[in-house]
C-alpha cells in the first residue's frame, strides 16, 4: 500500500484515458503518475518519433508533403536521436512519403476529415488543428478529458469516422488485435459521438510502420458498439470514484499483476515504469530517480469543480 500525507500529490481535475488505464491496471501506478507527476527520466525516442508523426499527419492529410516533413521535423529536432537505426528523419522521409503516394495521390483515403468544434478548451500543447479536444462529463466526479486526433465523415456511407494515428514497429495480427477491444477507441467514440451528438460508426486506425528497412502503413477499421460504450461509461464512472476515494483516504493499494505483462498475459514485455520504487521498501528513498512534472490536458482545467462549470459553459453556449 502506498500511503500518502494529507499535503501530499496534486487532486485530480480529469481523468483521461492514460489515467483511467494507470489506475485500472495498478492504483499505485495511477498515484506515482497523476497524483504524484513522478515521470521517468531519460529519452524516450519512439514516443518522441511517435509526436512528430502526429504533427506530419494533418498535412499529408491535405496532400502537404513538404509541409509535412517541415512540421516532422519541427518536433523530432527537439529530441533526435539520429542514431536510432529506425527512428531517424531518413526513415520517416520515406515513411511519409509514402503515405502520401500510396494514400492520398492514389485518392485511397476512405474518410474526409472535419474540423473540430469550438469547444472553449485550449490544449496545453496542439500537435495540430484537426485534433479534437474533448471534455466529457459522464456524471462521474472528474470529467472524461482527452484529444482525438481527427474525426471524419465515411466517403461512401458518410458515416461519422474517428482516424487514430500509430507508429509501429509490428504492423502485424498482434498489433491489430491490440485495437479490437480497446479503451482508447472505446472512450474516444463514446466522447465524440456526445461531442457531435451522433454515434461514431467507424474508427479508422491510420498505422505507421517504424523500420530502418521498407516502411509500410495499413488504414484499419475497427468498429465500437453502443453497448461497449455504455459499458465504458459505467466503467470510468466506478474508476472515478475508487479515484476519488483513494485521494481522501490517501491510500493507494498496489496491484502486482500489472507489474509485467507475464502476470496478466503469460508472456513477458515492458515492465511498470514505478518497479524500481515497488521493489524498494521506502519508496519515498527512490523517488529521486524521477522527474516531477504535472500534465494537463487543457490550460482551462484546474479543479474538478472548475472543470464540470467550464463544460456546461461551454454546453450551454
Ligand atoms: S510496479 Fe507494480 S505495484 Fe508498483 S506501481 Fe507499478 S504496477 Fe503497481
Amino acid at each position: 500500500m502506498i500511503k500518502l500525507n494529507s499535503n501530499e500529490g496534486k487532486e485530480p481535475n480529469f481523468l483521461d484515458n492514460t489515467g483511467y488505464c494507470a489506475f485500472s491496471c495498478c492504483p499505485a501506478k495511477y498515484c506515482f503518475s497523476s497524483i504524484l507527476g513522478l515521470r521517468s527520466t531519460g529519452p524516450k525516442p519512439s514516443l518522441d518519433y511517435g509526436t512528430a508523426v502526429h504533427c506530419a499527419m494533418p498535412f499529408l492529410q491535405r496532400g502537404d508533403l513538404p509541409g509535412a516533413l517541415i512540421a516532422f521535423e519541427r518536433s523530432w529536432s527537439e529530441s533526435r536521436n539520429e542514431e536510432d537505426s529506425k527512428r531517424n528523419l531518413s526513415c520517416a522521409t520515406k515513411m511519409l512519403a509514402k503515405w502520401h503516394n500510396e494514400r492520398f495521390a492514389l485518392q485511397a483515403i476512405p474518410y474526409e476529415i472535419i474540423e473540430p468544434p469550438e469547444t472553449g478548451l485550449t490544449l496545453t500543447e496542439a500537435f495540430s488543428d484537426q485534433e479534437f479536444a474533448f471534455a466529457i462529463d459522464l456524471d462521474a466526479p472528474f470529467v472524461f478529458a482527452g484529444r482525438c486526433d481527427a474525426v471524419g465523415r465515411e466517403k461512401t456511407a458518410k458515416g461519422l469516422a474517428l482516424v487514430e494515428y500509430k507508429t509501429t514497429s509490428e504492423l502485424s495480427g498482434r498489433f491489430n488485435a491490440s485495437f479490437d477491444l480497446n479503451s482508447q477507441l472505446i472512450g474516444y467514440s463514446t466522447a465524440i459521438s456526445i461531442l457531435l451528438d451522433e454515434d461514431v460508426k467507424i474508427v479508422y486506425l491510420e498505422a505507421l510502420r517504424v523500420t530502418s528497412a521498407n516502411p509500410d502503413n495499413l488504414c484499419i477499421p475497427k468498429f465500437v458498439d453502443k453497448w461497449l460504450m455504455n459499458a465504458f461509461c459505467h466503467d470510468f464512472r466506478n474508476r472515478a470514484l475508487e479515484i476519488e476515494k483513494c485521494f481522501k483516504s490517501g491510500e493507494w493499494t498496489q496491484r502486482f499483476c500489472g507489474c509485467a505483462p507475464y502476470a496478466m498475459f503469460g508472456s513477458h514485455g515492458y515492465q511498470c515504469d514505478f518497479a524500481i520504487l515497488c521493489q524498494s521498501p521506502d519508496w519515498r528513498a527512490m523517488v529521486g530517480a524521477f522527474t516531477v512534472d504535472y500534465w494537463e490536458p487543457f490550460k482551462e482545467l484546474a479543479t474538478p469543480k472548475e472543470a464540470k462549470e467550464l463544460l456546461k459553459d461551454s454546453q450551454d453556449d
